[in-house]
C-alpha cells in the first residue's frame, strides 16, 4: 500500500490525532519522565542491570516459543494500535529528550512503523521435492536478540525491531542510545503493555535504565544472546562485528543525489527539500549532498527556494562549518579530525541560521549553499537540514563525485532523471542498499513508495531493509522417499 503523503497531509493528520487524544483525556505531553518511568508510573521491562534484563528477555523468549503464530500476531496487532495511538507522545518525548527532529515528522515515522513493518507473514517455509522425497527449510528464531538502537529514530527503531523480532519468534533485549533512553524505554514499555493486553507475558522485551558501553559488552558476551543487531554509526557497528557473535550491522550513510538535465527540475527541487528536511535530516537515508548538472543548477535552486529552502553564500557556509563541526582528538593516535557537533545534529534550520546571525521563521525548512566537492558539508554525514550543491559538467563527473561522497558505505543514493542510461549507470556504480529514483528519500523506506518499512537498514552485513526474516536462522528437515505427491 503506497502512502502518498504531502507535508500538508502530515501536518493535518498530526493536529487531528493530537485533538483526538486531548478530547479522550489522554496526555500528549508528558509532565514527568525519565529512563525508568513516565508520569509517576514505572516502565515495565526496564532493569538496572543488563544481566537482569537478559534474564527477563529470556523468559519472554520462552513465552514466545510456546505461542502459536496467531498469538504472536495478536500481540503485534496491539503493538501497531498502541504505536499509532501514542505516536504523538513518543514524538514529543523524542524531540524533548534528544532536542533533535520535528514532532510532526516523528509522528509520521511511528505511523509508518505501525502500518508497514512486516509481521509473521514475512516468515515463510520453502519446500523442495524430488526423487528422494521432501526437504523443508524453515525460518527459525535465533533465541534472544541483543539490539543496540540510535538516538535519531529511538522509539521507531525499538518498535520496528520488536515487531520483526517477535514475529520471527525471538526474545529481545535493548541497549538503547543513552541520549534517548527515556523515549526508547517508553517504547519498550509499550511493547510490554501490548503483550499483556493481548494475553502474552507482562515482560516480553527488556531494556536497561542506564545503557553504557559496559552494558553493551555484557550483552555481547552473555551466552543467552545469540544474535546482535546494531543500528548506529560506524563505531558501534564495528564493535558488534568484532564481538565474535552473529551480528547484523546497520551503519552510517552519506546519501548523494544526482540531478541531470533530463529531470523534472521543479519536482526534483521540491522532492529533495521534502526528503532532506524530513525530521531535520536525521534519517540515515535522507539527502545529504546534491550533484547538479551546471545547466539546470540555477533552476533547481530556485525550485528549492520556492519550497522552504534558504540559500547562504560561501562565506557564511564556511562560518557555519566551524559551528556544526567540532574537532576531536583520537586518544590513541593523537590525530585530530572533524566530527559533527551534537549541539547541531537534527536542529531546525532556523536555529542553525540564528547561530550565524540570520533570523528566519518556521517557513525555512532547509539551508542550501553552493560548494565544491571537498567542502566539509559534502564530506560529512551532518544529519542537519543543511544541503550543499555541487555543479557538475556531465554524468561522468556526477557519478564519479557522488560515488566518492558516499564513501563506500553502500547505504543510500538518489537520482532525479528521465534518462534510463544515466539512472542505470549511477545505480550500478554506487552499489547502495537503497536507490531512489525521482522521489524524496523517504520513498525508499515505504513512505510514498512501494515496499515494507524498517529503521534498521543493514548495508554492511547485507540483510538490506531488515524484516522478520532477517532475524531468523534457516533450518532444514529432510523426509526421505515420501511426501512427493506427483
Ligand atoms: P551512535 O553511533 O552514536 O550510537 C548508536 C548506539 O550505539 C547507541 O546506543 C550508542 O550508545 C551505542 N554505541 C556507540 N558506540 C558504541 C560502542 N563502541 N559499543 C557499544 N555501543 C556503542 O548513533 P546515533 O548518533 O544515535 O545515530 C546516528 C548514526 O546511526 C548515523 O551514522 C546514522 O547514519 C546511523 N543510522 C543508521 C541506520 C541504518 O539503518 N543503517 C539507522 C539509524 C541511524
Amino acid at each position: 500500500m503506497a502512502i502518498n503523503w504531502t507535508q500538508a497531509d502530515i501536518e493535518k493528520v498530526v493536529s487531528a490525532v493530537i485533538e483526538n487524544l486531548k478530547s479522550d483525556g489522554v496526555r500528549t505531553a508528558p509532565d514527568t519522565w525519565d529512563a525508568s518511568g513516565y508520569g509517576g508510573r514505572k516502565f515495565v521491562g526496564v532493569y538496572a542491570d543488563m544481566n537482569d534484563a537478559i534474564e527477563a528477555a529470556t523468559c519472554g523468549y520462552k513465552a514466545i516459543r510456546a505461542m502459536s503464530l496467531d498469538e504472536r500476531e495478536r500481540i503485534i496487532s496491539v503493538i501497531r494500535d498502541l504505536c499509532r495511538k501514542e505516536a504523538p507522545i513518543m514524538a514529543e518525548m523524542g524531540v524533548k529528550e534528544t532536542k533533535m527532529g520535528r514532532v510532526a515528522h516523528k509522528i509520521a515515522k511511528h505511523n509508518l512503523v505501525a502500518d508497514k513493518t512486516p509481521g509473521t507473514s514475512d516468515i515463510v517455509a520453502a519446500a523442495k521435492t524430488g526423487d528422494y522425497g521432501l526437504t523443508l527449510t524453515e525460518m527459525a528464531p535465533f533465541g534472544v536478540v541483543g539490539s543496540i538502537t540510535p538516538s535519531t529514530n529511538p522509539s521507531e527503531t525499538v518498535i520496528c525491531n520488536s515487531i520483526g523480532m517477535i514475529a520471527a519468534g525471538n526474545g529481545v533485549v535493548f541497549n538503547p542510545h543513552p541520549g534517548a533512553i527515556a523515549t526508547s524505554n517508553y517504547a519498550v514499555d509499550l511493547i510490554n503493555r501490548a503483550s499483556a493486553a493481548a494475553g502474552g507475558p507482562k515482560v516480553l522485551v527488556a531494556s536497561v535504565i542506564k545503557p553504557t558501553l559496559e552494558s553493551a559488552d555484557v550483552m555481547y558476551k552473555h551466552p543467552a544472546i545469540r544474535l546482535l543487531v546494531c543500528t548506529g554509526g560506524p563505531g558501534v557497528v564495528k564493535s558488534v562485528l568484532s564481538s565474535g557473535k552473529k551480528a547484523i550491522g546497520a551503519g552510517a550513510g552519506n546519501p548523494p543525489v544526482i540531478v541531470d538535465d533530463t529531470a523534472d527540475v521543479r519536482k526534483a527541487g521540491k522532492d529533495i527539500i521534502d526528503g532532506c528536511s524530513f525530521d531535520n535530516n536525521l534519517p540515515c537515508i535522507a539527502e545529504k549532498e546534491v550533484f547538479a548538472f551546471a545547466n539546470i543548477a540555477d533552476e533547481l535552486m530556485d525550485a528549492m527556494l520556492a519550497n522552504g529552502a534558504y540559500k547562504i553564500d560561501r562565506a557564511i557556509a564556511d562560518r557555519l562549518v566551524d559551528i556544526v563541526l567540532d574537532e576531536k582528538k583520537n586518544p590513541k593516535t593523537g590525530v585530530i579530525s572533524k566530527v559533527v557537533s551534537r549541539e547541531c545534529v537534527g536542529r531546525d534550520a532556523k536555529v542553525l541560521l540564528a547561530k550565524v546571525g540570520i533570523h528566519v521563521g518556521d517557513e525555512v525548512r532547509c539551508i542550501i549553499c553552493e560548494t565544491d566537492f571537498n567542502h566539509p558539508f559534502v564530506q560529512h554525514e551532518l544529519m542537519m537540514p543543511i544541503l550543499p550543491i555541487v555543479r557538475v559538467k556531465n554524468i561522468d563527473e556526477a557519478i564519479d563525485l557522488a560515488v566518492k561522497a558516499e564513501h563506500g558505505f553502500r547505504h543510500t543514493a538518489h537520482m532525479h532523471s528521465k534518462n534510463i542510461d544515466n539512472l542505470t549507470r549511477f545505480a550500478r556504480a554506487v552499489e547502495t542498499t537503497i536507490f531512489v529514483k525521482n522521489a524524496p528519500s523517504y520513498a525508499g523506506i515505504g513512505f510514498g513508495g512501494e515496499g515494507h518499512t524498517t529503521f534498521t537498514i543493514a548495508g554492511p552485513t547485507g540483510e538490506g531493509l531488515t524484516s522478520a526474516r532477517s532475524f531468523t536462522r534457516y533450518r532444514r528437515c529432510v523426509l526421505s522417499e515420501s511426501f512427493r505427491i506427483i
